[in-house]
Protein backbone atom coordinates (compact mmCIF):
# COMPACT_ATOMS: atom_id res chain seq x y z
CA UNK A 1 0.00 0.00 0.00
CA UNK A 2 1.30 3.29 -1.00
CA UNK A 3 1.36 6.38 1.40
CA UNK A 4 -1.41 8.75 0.39
CA UNK A 5 -1.02 11.81 1.07
CA UNK A 6 1.59 14.23 3.22
CA UNK A 7 -0.64 14.22 6.39
CA UNK A 8 0.02 10.51 6.69
CA UNK A 9 3.46 10.74 5.44
CA UNK A 10 4.14 13.03 8.19
CA UNK A 11 3.26 10.77 11.45
CA UNK A 12 5.30 7.81 11.48
CA UNK A 13 5.63 6.07 14.90
CA UNK A 14 8.13 3.94 15.95
CA UNK A 15 6.77 1.10 18.14
CA UNK A 16 8.65 -1.38 20.32
CA UNK A 17 7.93 -4.89 19.65
CA UNK A 18 7.82 -7.27 22.46
CA UNK A 19 10.41 -8.79 20.97
CA UNK A 20 12.74 -5.77 22.31
CA UNK A 21 13.79 -5.19 18.46
CA UNK A 22 12.59 -1.77 17.12
CA UNK A 23 10.24 -1.86 14.07
CA UNK A 24 9.36 1.22 12.51
CA UNK A 25 5.42 1.58 11.42
CA UNK A 26 4.75 3.92 9.10
CA UNK A 27 1.10 5.10 8.88
CA UNK A 28 -0.16 4.14 6.00
CA UNK A 29 -2.96 1.96 7.05
CA UNK A 30 -4.75 3.61 9.62
CA UNK A 31 -6.75 0.32 10.27
CA UNK A 32 -3.47 -1.42 10.75
CA UNK A 33 -2.55 0.92 13.23
CA UNK A 34 -5.36 0.96 15.39
CA UNK A 35 -4.75 -2.77 15.71
CA UNK A 36 -0.78 -2.03 16.79
CA UNK A 37 -1.72 0.31 19.32
CA UNK A 38 -3.22 -2.61 21.58
CA UNK A 39 0.42 -3.74 21.66
CA UNK A 40 2.55 -0.97 22.06
CA UNK A 41 5.06 -0.52 24.49
CA UNK A 42 6.24 2.47 23.45
CA UNK A 43 5.91 5.34 20.99
CA UNK A 44 8.91 7.97 20.02
CA UNK A 45 8.83 10.40 17.66
CA UNK A 46 10.91 10.03 14.79
CA UNK A 47 12.32 12.41 12.29
CA UNK A 48 9.31 13.81 9.61
CA UNK A 49 10.44 13.54 6.16
CA UNK A 50 9.48 16.36 3.25
CA UNK A 51 6.14 15.95 2.56
CA UNK A 52 5.04 15.86 -0.94
CA UNK A 53 3.57 19.15 -2.43
CA UNK A 54 0.39 18.69 -3.39
CA UNK A 55 -2.03 20.80 -5.79
CA UNK A 56 -5.90 21.06 -5.54
CA UNK A 57 -7.34 21.48 -9.41
CA UNK A 58 -11.61 22.09 -8.60
CA UNK A 59 -13.18 21.01 -12.69
CA UNK A 60 -14.87 23.68 -13.43
CA UNK A 61 -18.28 23.57 -15.71
CA UNK A 62 -17.51 22.99 -19.06
CA UNK A 63 -13.42 22.50 -18.82
CA UNK A 64 -11.66 19.64 -20.00
CA UNK A 65 -8.72 17.78 -18.31
CA UNK A 66 -6.14 19.33 -20.69
CA UNK A 67 -7.17 22.74 -20.22
CA UNK A 68 -7.66 22.52 -16.15
CA UNK A 69 -4.06 20.71 -16.27
CA UNK A 70 -2.73 23.23 -18.72
CA UNK A 71 -3.89 25.75 -16.08
CA UNK A 72 -2.58 23.94 -13.30
CA UNK A 73 0.62 24.35 -14.80
CA UNK A 74 1.14 20.73 -16.40
CA UNK A 75 2.84 20.17 -19.97
CA UNK A 76 1.19 19.17 -22.21
CA UNK A 77 3.28 15.48 -22.49
CA UNK A 78 2.55 14.85 -19.07
CA UNK A 79 -1.14 15.86 -19.52
CA UNK A 80 -1.88 13.41 -22.45
CA UNK A 81 0.51 10.59 -21.12
CA UNK A 82 -1.57 10.58 -17.96
CA UNK A 83 -4.48 10.26 -20.26
CA UNK A 84 -3.33 7.78 -22.31
CA UNK A 85 -2.79 5.87 -18.80
CA UNK A 86 -5.93 6.47 -17.19
CA UNK A 87 -7.85 5.70 -20.53
CA UNK A 88 -8.51 1.95 -19.91
CA UNK A 89 -9.31 2.43 -16.21
CA UNK A 90 -11.28 5.99 -16.53
CA UNK A 91 -11.76 8.26 -18.97
CA UNK A 92 -10.94 11.26 -18.16
CA UNK A 93 -12.70 13.22 -20.64
CA UNK A 94 -15.92 12.85 -18.64
CA UNK A 95 -14.34 14.37 -15.40
CA UNK A 96 -17.38 16.16 -13.43
CA UNK A 97 -17.93 19.37 -12.65
CA UNK A 98 -17.04 20.33 -8.82
CA UNK A 99 -14.66 17.16 -8.30
CA UNK A 100 -11.19 18.01 -7.07
CA UNK A 101 -8.23 16.20 -9.35
CA UNK A 102 -5.35 15.99 -6.88
CA UNK A 103 -1.70 17.03 -8.47
CA UNK A 104 1.49 15.90 -6.46
CA UNK A 105 4.75 16.63 -6.68
CA UNK A 106 8.24 15.67 -5.42
CA UNK A 107 9.77 17.72 -2.86
CA UNK A 108 12.66 17.55 -4.15
CA UNK A 109 12.77 17.88 -7.98
CA UNK A 110 9.94 19.20 -8.07
CA UNK A 111 8.39 17.18 -10.86
CA UNK A 112 4.61 16.10 -11.17
CA UNK A 113 4.58 12.42 -9.66
CA UNK A 114 0.71 11.68 -9.43
CA UNK A 115 -2.59 12.54 -10.60
CA UNK A 116 -5.56 11.33 -8.12
CA UNK A 117 -9.11 11.71 -8.96
CA UNK A 118 -12.32 10.68 -7.18
CA UNK A 119 -14.41 7.79 -8.81
CA UNK A 120 -16.96 7.60 -6.24
CA UNK A 121 -17.13 7.31 -2.10
CA UNK A 122 -15.27 4.52 -2.46
CA UNK A 123 -12.78 4.38 -5.14
CA UNK A 124 -10.14 6.89 -6.99
CA UNK A 125 -7.82 6.84 -9.87
CA UNK A 126 -4.21 7.31 -9.25
CA UNK A 127 -2.22 7.98 -12.41
CA UNK A 128 1.93 7.83 -11.02
CA UNK A 129 4.81 8.52 -12.79
CA UNK A 130 6.91 4.96 -12.64
CA UNK A 131 10.07 5.09 -14.18
CA UNK A 132 9.56 7.07 -17.81
CA UNK A 133 6.42 6.14 -17.61
CA UNK A 134 2.61 6.68 -16.21
CA UNK A 135 0.91 3.90 -15.37
CA UNK A 136 -3.09 4.43 -14.17
CA UNK A 137 -4.86 2.01 -11.21
CA UNK A 138 -8.12 2.29 -9.61
CA UNK A 139 -7.64 2.07 -5.73
CA UNK A 140 -9.70 1.40 -2.79
CA UNK A 141 -10.01 4.38 -0.48
CA UNK A 142 -8.43 3.28 3.14
CA UNK A 143 -10.99 5.74 5.11
CA UNK A 144 -10.20 6.31 9.00
CA UNK A 145 -13.78 4.57 9.91
CA UNK A 146 -15.03 5.54 13.44
CA UNK A 147 -18.14 3.58 14.89
CA UNK A 148 -20.79 6.04 16.39
CA UNK A 149 -23.69 5.17 18.39
CA UNK A 150 -26.78 7.89 18.09
CA UNK A 151 -30.57 7.60 20.07
CA UNK A 152 -32.79 9.95 20.33
CA UNK A 153 -36.82 10.57 20.46
CA UNK A 154 -39.14 11.15 18.04
CA UNK A 155 -41.27 14.36 18.59
CA UNK A 156 -42.55 15.18 15.00
CA UNK A 157 -40.47 12.97 12.45
CA UNK A 158 -38.19 10.49 12.42
CA UNK A 159 -35.87 12.78 10.60
CA UNK A 160 -36.05 15.95 12.50
CA UNK A 161 -35.02 13.45 15.58
CA UNK A 162 -32.54 12.73 13.46
CA UNK A 163 -31.47 16.07 12.46
CA UNK A 164 -31.17 17.39 16.40
CA UNK A 165 -29.03 14.46 16.88
CA UNK A 166 -26.87 15.70 14.97
CA UNK A 167 -27.21 12.79 12.46
CA UNK A 168 -25.66 13.21 9.02
CA UNK A 169 -28.84 13.16 6.78
CA UNK A 170 -27.51 10.06 4.68
CA UNK A 171 -27.74 8.27 8.03
CA UNK A 172 -31.12 8.85 8.75
CA UNK A 173 -32.41 8.02 5.22
CA UNK A 174 -30.08 4.87 5.56
CA UNK A 175 -32.17 4.14 9.40
CA UNK A 176 -35.73 4.18 7.12
CA UNK A 177 -33.80 1.94 4.26
CA UNK A 178 -32.41 -0.67 7.00
CA UNK A 179 -36.87 -0.84 8.18
CA UNK A 180 -38.50 -0.57 4.72
CA UNK A 181 -40.19 -3.45 5.34
CA UNK A 182 -40.92 -3.27 8.71
CA UNK A 183 -41.76 0.31 9.42
CA UNK A 184 -43.50 2.98 6.97
CA UNK A 185 -41.74 6.26 8.25
CA UNK A 186 -44.69 7.83 7.02
CA UNK A 187 -48.00 6.64 8.48
CA UNK A 188 -46.60 4.64 11.62
CA UNK A 189 -44.13 6.83 13.15
CA UNK A 190 -45.65 7.97 16.80
CA UNK A 191 -44.27 11.20 18.97
CA UNK A 192 -42.33 9.16 21.69
CA UNK A 193 -40.87 6.36 19.58
CA UNK A 194 -37.09 5.94 19.85
CA UNK A 195 -34.31 5.21 17.53
CA UNK A 196 -30.84 3.89 18.44
CA UNK A 197 -28.34 3.39 15.36
CA UNK A 198 -24.97 2.36 15.61
CA UNK A 199 -23.05 3.54 12.35
CA UNK A 200 -19.79 3.87 10.65
CA UNK A 201 -18.16 7.66 9.85
CA UNK A 202 -15.60 7.82 7.36
CA UNK A 203 -12.85 10.06 7.75
CA UNK A 204 -9.68 10.86 5.40
CA UNK A 205 -7.08 12.93 6.55
CA UNK A 206 -8.68 13.64 9.91
CA UNK A 207 -12.04 15.19 8.25
CA UNK A 208 -15.04 13.64 7.72
CA UNK A 209 -15.87 12.76 4.24
CA UNK A 210 -19.23 10.47 4.52
CA UNK A 211 -21.27 7.74 6.89
CA UNK A 212 -20.23 4.46 6.32
CA UNK A 213 -22.28 1.21 6.85
CA UNK A 214 -25.19 1.17 9.68
CA UNK A 215 -23.94 -1.86 11.95
CA UNK A 216 -26.92 -2.21 13.95
CA UNK A 217 -30.10 -0.06 14.36
CA UNK A 218 -33.42 -0.27 16.53
CA UNK A 219 -36.52 1.70 16.54
CA UNK A 220 -39.50 1.58 19.08
CA UNK A 221 -42.34 1.85 17.19
CA UNK A 222 -45.80 2.93 19.36
CA UNK A 223 -44.04 0.51 21.84
CA UNK A 224 -42.76 -2.15 19.53
CA UNK A 225 -39.10 -2.68 19.47
CA UNK A 226 -38.01 -3.48 16.37
CA UNK A 227 -33.57 -4.80 15.91
CA UNK A 228 -31.66 -4.82 13.26
CA UNK A 229 -28.20 -6.31 12.75
CA UNK A 230 -26.01 -6.10 9.92
CA UNK A 231 -24.59 -9.27 8.77
CA UNK A 232 -22.42 -10.90 5.74
CA UNK A 233 -22.21 -14.08 6.13
CA UNK A 234 -18.92 -16.70 4.55
CA UNK A 235 -21.11 -16.70 1.26
CA UNK A 236 -20.55 -13.06 0.75
CA UNK A 237 -24.55 -13.00 0.94
CA UNK A 238 -25.45 -9.66 3.20
CA UNK A 239 -27.91 -8.57 4.99
CA UNK A 240 -30.08 -6.98 7.94
CA UNK A 241 -31.35 -9.82 10.54
CA UNK A 242 -33.40 -9.42 14.17
CA UNK A 243 -31.63 -10.97 17.31
CA UNK A 244 -33.30 -14.49 16.18
CA UNK A 245 -31.23 -14.35 12.68
CA UNK A 246 -34.12 -13.48 10.44
CA UNK A 247 -34.10 -10.84 7.66
CA UNK A 248 -35.81 -8.00 7.69
CA UNK A 249 -36.33 -8.16 4.15
CA UNK A 250 -39.88 -9.24 3.18
CA UNK A 251 -41.71 -10.01 0.25
CA UNK A 252 -43.29 -5.71 0.01
CA UNK A 253 -41.89 -2.71 1.36
CA UNK A 254 -44.01 -0.75 3.27
CA UNK A 255 -44.14 1.94 1.50
CA UNK A 256 -44.17 3.04 -2.15
CA UNK A 257 -42.71 6.04 -1.64
CA UNK A 258 -39.03 6.15 -0.47
CA UNK A 259 -38.21 7.60 2.65
CA UNK A 260 -35.72 10.23 1.58
CA UNK A 261 -38.66 11.62 -0.69
CA UNK A 262 -41.38 11.86 2.33
CA UNK A 263 -40.44 15.73 4.16
CA UNK A 264 -43.79 15.81 6.39
CA UNK A 265 -43.36 13.29 8.58
CA UNK A 266 -45.95 12.18 10.59
CA UNK A 267 -49.16 14.49 10.74
CA UNK A 268 -51.25 14.42 13.44
CA UNK A 269 -54.81 14.39 12.66
CA UNK A 270 -54.11 14.84 8.81
CA UNK A 271 -56.47 14.36 6.37
CA UNK A 272 -54.21 11.65 4.46
CA UNK A 273 -53.47 9.58 7.89
CA UNK A 274 -56.80 10.75 9.32
CA UNK A 275 -58.50 8.94 5.57
CA UNK A 276 -56.43 5.80 6.29
CA UNK A 277 -57.85 5.32 9.89
CA UNK A 278 -61.78 5.63 8.31
CA UNK A 279 -60.57 2.62 6.06
CA UNK A 280 -63.47 1.72 5.12
CA UNK A 281 -65.56 0.77 1.47
CA UNK A 282 -65.36 4.44 0.78
CA UNK A 283 -61.36 4.55 1.19
CA UNK A 284 -59.58 1.54 1.27
CA UNK A 285 -56.37 2.50 0.43
CA UNK A 286 -53.34 4.54 1.71
CA UNK A 287 -52.71 8.03 0.78
CA UNK A 288 -49.11 9.43 0.91
CA UNK A 289 -48.87 13.20 0.22
CA UNK A 290 -46.10 13.97 -1.96
CA UNK A 291 -45.03 16.45 -4.91
CA UNK A 292 -45.95 16.12 -8.41
CA UNK A 293 -42.42 13.99 -9.89
CA UNK A 294 -42.03 12.44 -6.77
CA UNK A 295 -41.27 8.63 -7.45
CA UNK A 296 -43.35 5.98 -7.15
CA UNK A 297 -41.10 2.57 -6.47
CA UNK A 298 -43.36 -1.11 -6.62
CA UNK A 299 -43.30 -2.58 -3.20
CA UNK A 300 -42.96 -6.03 -4.32
CA UNK A 301 -41.94 -7.98 -7.28
CA UNK A 302 -44.22 -8.48 -9.91
CA UNK A 303 -45.62 -7.76 -13.46
CA UNK A 304 -47.35 -4.78 -14.41
CA UNK A 305 -50.86 -5.88 -15.46
CA UNK A 306 -52.66 -2.48 -15.90
CA UNK A 307 -50.37 0.88 -17.05
CA UNK A 308 -53.37 3.44 -18.13
CA UNK A 309 -56.50 5.89 -17.51
CA UNK A 310 -58.61 4.71 -14.51
CA UNK A 311 -61.21 6.55 -14.97
CA UNK A 312 -61.62 8.57 -10.98
CA UNK A 313 -58.36 6.55 -10.18
CA UNK A 314 -56.41 9.05 -12.80
CA UNK A 315 -52.89 7.41 -14.44
CA UNK A 316 -53.19 4.19 -12.31
CA UNK A 317 -50.40 1.10 -12.57
CA UNK A 318 -51.91 -2.74 -11.61
CA UNK A 319 -49.10 -4.67 -10.12
CA UNK A 320 -49.70 -8.03 -9.89
CA UNK A 321 -47.11 -10.40 -7.62
CA UNK A 322 -48.37 -13.60 -7.44
CA UNK A 323 -51.72 -15.38 -7.36
CA UNK A 324 -52.76 -13.97 -4.44
CA UNK A 325 -51.13 -10.19 -3.97
CA UNK A 326 -52.00 -7.00 -6.64
CA UNK A 327 -51.21 -3.32 -5.43
CA UNK A 328 -52.34 -0.27 -7.19
CA UNK A 329 -50.88 2.78 -7.64
CA UNK A 330 -53.03 5.48 -8.90
CA UNK A 331 -53.55 9.42 -9.67
CA UNK A 332 -50.37 9.70 -11.46
CA UNK A 333 -48.38 12.46 -13.44
CA UNK A 334 -46.39 9.86 -15.98
CA UNK A 335 -45.37 6.57 -15.69
CA UNK A 336 -41.72 4.58 -16.12
CA UNK A 337 -43.04 1.08 -17.38
CA UNK A 338 -45.38 -0.20 -19.70
CA UNK A 339 -48.07 -3.08 -19.33
CA UNK A 340 -46.51 -6.65 -19.22
CA UNK A 341 -43.27 -5.69 -18.00
CA UNK A 342 -41.26 -7.54 -14.98
CA UNK A 343 -40.72 -5.19 -12.33
CA UNK A 344 -38.18 -6.05 -8.71
CA UNK A 345 -38.76 -4.37 -5.47
CA UNK A 346 -38.12 -0.77 -5.23
CA UNK A 347 -38.18 -0.33 -9.07
CA UNK A 348 -39.19 3.30 -10.28
CA UNK A 349 -42.32 2.51 -11.81
CA UNK A 350 -44.09 6.35 -11.83
CA UNK A 351 -44.57 9.69 -10.76
CA UNK A 352 -46.74 11.45 -8.23
CA UNK A 353 -49.61 13.06 -9.78
CA UNK A 354 -52.94 14.78 -9.00
CA UNK A 355 -55.07 13.11 -12.15
CA UNK A 356 -58.26 11.63 -11.69
CA UNK A 357 -60.28 12.93 -8.79
CA UNK A 358 -57.82 14.07 -6.43
CA UNK A 359 -57.47 16.89 -4.55
CA UNK A 360 -54.29 17.49 -4.69
CA UNK A 361 -50.68 15.79 -5.35
CA UNK A 362 -50.91 12.75 -3.41
CA UNK A 363 -50.75 8.82 -4.15
CA UNK A 364 -53.22 7.06 -3.76
CA UNK A 365 -51.42 3.22 -2.97
CA UNK A 366 -53.81 0.14 -2.54
CA UNK A 367 -52.98 -3.50 -1.96
CA UNK A 368 -55.46 -6.46 -2.95
CA UNK A 369 -55.61 -9.53 -1.71
CA UNK A 370 -57.40 -12.38 -3.30
CA UNK A 371 -59.53 -10.18 -5.02
CA UNK A 372 -60.37 -7.75 -1.94
CA UNK A 373 -58.94 -4.21 -0.77
CA UNK A 374 -56.64 -4.52 2.10
CA UNK A 375 -54.80 -2.58 4.34
CA UNK A 376 -51.10 -2.98 3.76
CA UNK A 377 -49.97 -1.51 6.89
CA UNK A 378 -52.00 -4.23 8.53
CA UNK A 379 -50.85 -7.41 6.90
CA UNK A 380 -48.01 -9.45 8.06
CA UNK A 381 -45.46 -11.15 5.70
CA UNK A 382 -43.17 -13.73 6.69
CA UNK A 383 -39.64 -12.78 6.61
CA UNK A 384 -36.84 -14.26 4.19
CA UNK A 385 -33.85 -16.26 4.01
CA UNK A 386 -32.62 -16.16 7.57
CA UNK A 387 -29.21 -16.33 8.93
CA UNK A 388 -28.16 -20.07 7.98
CA UNK A 389 -27.68 -22.40 11.17
CA UNK A 390 -23.97 -22.99 11.05
CA UNK A 391 -23.55 -19.40 10.51
CA UNK A 392 -25.22 -18.21 13.87
CA UNK A 393 -22.31 -18.34 16.36
CA UNK A 394 -20.69 -16.23 14.14
CA UNK A 395 -24.00 -13.97 13.95
CA UNK A 396 -24.10 -13.83 17.86
CA UNK A 397 -20.82 -12.69 17.88
CA UNK A 398 -21.36 -9.25 15.77
CA UNK A 399 -24.83 -8.96 17.64
CA UNK A 400 -23.12 -9.16 20.95
CA UNK A 401 -20.86 -6.40 19.69
CA UNK A 402 -23.54 -3.92 18.73
CA UNK A 403 -26.61 -5.16 21.01
CA UNK A 404 -25.04 -3.19 24.30
CA UNK A 405 -24.30 0.02 22.61
CA UNK A 406 -27.66 0.15 21.21
ZN1 LIG B 1 -56.80 7.91 -1.67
Amino acid sequence: MKARTAAIIAVPVLIAAVAGSLVLFWRVNRVRMKGAQGTTAAVISAPVPTPDRTEDVTVTPNATFGELLSGAGVSGADASGIYAAAKSVYDLANIRAGKVIVLRYAPDTGALKELVYPLNGDEELHVRREGGAWTAAKETIAYDVKVKTAKGTVTSSLYAAGLSQGLDERVIVGFADVFQWTVDFSQDVRAGDTFSVVYEERYRDGKYVMPGAILAAEYVNGGDAHRAYHFKDASGAEGYYDAKGASLRRMFLKAPVAFKYITSGFTTGARYVSAFHQFNKSHMAIDYAAAIGTPIRATADGTVAFAGWGGPYGNKITIRHNGTYSTNYCHQSRFAVKKGQHVVQGQLIGYVGTTGYSTGPHLHYEMVKNGVKINPLKEVFPGTDPVKETEMPTFQQTMDRWASQL
